[in-house]
């Protein structure tokens, strides 16, 4: 068969929501009717790395962006996207259409047209309460970090792509 030459690039956890900060981790066949409609109309699907897993590991707390905001997280962030970045050029080089990459909206790193912010450091114990704590955090209408990241290198190389957030693609074809 003639392969596509079509190729989407998604979040780590809409292929693995064992990698999710606990407890927001949905079940898995949320993401059915997206993946489902890529691979009936022939699309690759490149399974970005999760960064939060990986820097952090499974049993972190809940981030917020402001908290990844420093020059180790970015750095992380771009050793991880390197090979993805290498991908992208050779696959474009040789005439493959990159239809989008895909994040999850509000993520403190994958979010696209959404993100989370708050004032958040130090102990939980220096804030009034849980409240006090969870009332602090405002979604803002930014790119989570590591998407930030990924279109930054991706300028660097002249390369322009489209960014989506997986659930406000998946309401446009329900
Ligand atoms: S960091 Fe990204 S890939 Fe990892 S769980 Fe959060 S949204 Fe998913």
């Amino acid at each position: 068969m003639k392969r596509a030459k079509k190729i989407i690039l998604i979040s780590h956890c809409i292929l693995n929501q064992n990698s999710v900060v606990k407890p927001y981790a949905r079940k898995q066949e949320e993401f059915l009717k997206f993946l489902q409609n890529k691979i009936l109309n022939n699309y690759g699907i490149i399974q970005l790395p999760c960064p939060e897993l990986t820097i952090h590991g499974l049993k972190r707390w809940g981030h917020v962006k402001d908290q990844f905001e420093h020059p180790g997280f970015l750095e992380e962030s771009k050793k991880l996207l390197f090979p993805i970045l290498n991908q992208i050029e050779n696959y474009l080089k040789n005439g493959y259409e990159i239809d989008g990459i895909y994040g999850i909206s509000g993520s403190p790193s994958c979010g696209v047209n959404t993100t989370c912010r708050a004032d958040w450091e130090g102990e939980a114990s220096c804030y009034e309460s849980l409240e006090d704590i969870k009332s602090r955090v405002k979604l803002v209408s930014e790119k989570g970090i590591f998407m930030e990241v990924l279109e930054s290198l991706l300028k660097e190389k002249n390369i322009s792509l489209n960014f989506y957030d997986v659930d406000e693609w998946s309401e446009k074809i329900d």
